[in-house]
């Protein structure tokens, strides 16, 4: 996309969003409800299925072109946290499936007709520690069994598909900790009720994630995503889109976030001036500025290798670290330059500074960005 064509879509995206105010989402926020009129107005706009190839339906574009949605998204105040992973958990299949299972999905995912925003993998006892997983999908002739527990598994109820990580061959008996993990996709509609059992945890933010019990599920064979005990590595190279489009998310949270503090503090008058004429007050906003253009760059460094075929491993996990950093510092100086209005629920910077924290945790935490790093990119030993 050239850069007129993204400023259209960014443009586009916004008008969108305007039709999405505080209210909307301050209402849905107070009852842990999910946005489903947001994700609608998103699926039929088209935006949330832009990586998808033209030939499967979608618009085909890059990831470039993917972070400028979140990102407009984010900056206008509303949340794309709920639906996010119909952009990106499809590349799992995309990537690794077979023509038939790519033919089956892709154009109705594309089309808004399914929504495969459901991402398996964390577990209550593994945590980081994937190859830890124990959720189990023994085979059983032309079907999986699944027996197991998931964790923190976001928008499980509002998905008809989920890319779901379970072992196939246990760890003690796989060549290598990472071997004998396999990918399913599993059909929601069909699962819940029938062997699977989805239950709501309440977070400090609208995020709509669960638990995810599997009591003798059954799962056809032909639902298995590559092959049978490669499932890690297809985990592992959806991720790097993952942190790219988080990362840009954090950006568009860091915009808002400089938007609305730099405004307040033009505006308010206290001691008889406006409270941004102290440098006190100007400088933490400024070094927010400085913080988030810097992240920016990165994010668009990571965006652009991903999107020219070459490697971003370092560049995506650095993008996310420096973006949810830099979001986070922003959340905080504004809630100091609103002062106590800063709490009030009515201008929507508590709810924003709830979102924008999650992120220094998921989809993965900043020591273990900081450890890839440094055993990966500096080669110092492992630590685990
Ligand atoms: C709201 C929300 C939504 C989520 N959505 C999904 C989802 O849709 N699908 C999904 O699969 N998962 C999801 N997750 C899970 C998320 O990816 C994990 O919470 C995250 O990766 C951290 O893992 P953990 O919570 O198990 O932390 P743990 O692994 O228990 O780690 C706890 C803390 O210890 C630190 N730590 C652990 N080991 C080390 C070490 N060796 N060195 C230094 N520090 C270490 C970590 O950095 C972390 O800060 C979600 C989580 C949340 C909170």
């Amino acid at each position: 996309m050239n850069e007129i064509e993204v400023t259209d879509l960014r443009d586009a995206v916004r008008r969108l969003c305007a039709d999405f105010p505080g209210a909307y989402w301050r209402a849905l926020d107070r009852e842990r409800a999910y946005p489903t009129d947001f994700v609608q107005a998103l699926t039929r706009a088209g935006w949330l299925s832009v990586l998808i190839p033209e030939a499967y339906g979608g618009a085909g574009l890059g990831l470039g072109a993917a972070t400028a949605i979140l990102e407009e998204i984010h900056r206008s105040g509303c949340n794309g946290g709920a639906c996010h992973a119909q952009m990106y958990t499809m590349g799992t299949l995309l990537k690794h499936g077979s023509e038939r299972q790519k033919e089956a999905y892709l154009p109705k995912i594309a089309a808004g007709e399914l929504r495969l925003q459901a991402f398996g993998v964390t577990e209550p006892t593994a945590g980081t520690d994937t190859t830890r997983i124990s959720t189990f999908a023994r085979r059983e002739g032309d079907k999986y069994v699944v027996n197991g527990q998931k964790i923190w598994i976001s928008r499980a109820e509002h998905s008809d598909l989920m890319v779901l990580l379970c072992r196939t061959t246990a760890r003690e008996d796989a060549k290598k900790p990472s071997d004998g993990m396999s990918v399913l996709l599993v059909d929601m509609r069909a699962a819940v009720g029938r062997g699977l059992t989805i239950r709501p945890i309440r977070t400090m933010l609208n995020h709509a994630t669960t638990e995810l019990f599997f009591d003798n599920l059954e799962v056809p064979v032909e639902n298995l995503i590559g092959v049978e005990g490669q499932g890690f590595k297809y985990i592992l190279d959806g991720m790097n889109a993952e942190r790219v489009l988080i990362a840009a998310e954090c950006i568009g949270d860091g915009r808002f976030f400089i938007d609305r503090a730099s405004a307040y503090a033009k505006d308010r008058k206290v001691f008889g001036r406006a409270t941004g004429e102290n440098q006190g007050v100007q400088f933490p906003i400024a070094r927010a500025y400085v913080q988030l253009c810097a992240a920016a760059l990165m994010v668009e460094k990571a965006a652009a290798l991903f999107d020219a075929g070459l490697p971003c491993g370092a560049e995506a996990n650095m993008a996310k670290l420096l973006a949810s950093e830099a979001s986070w510092y922003a959340a905080d100086q504004c809630i100091q330059t609103y002062g106590g209005f800063g709490f009030a629920e009515e201008y929507d910077i508590e709810r924003k500074f709830r979102e924008t924290r999650l992120y220094q945790v998921a989809p993965i935490s900043t020591n273990l960005i900081l450890s890839h790093v440094a055993t990966h990119v500096l080669g110092m030993p492992k630590s685990f």
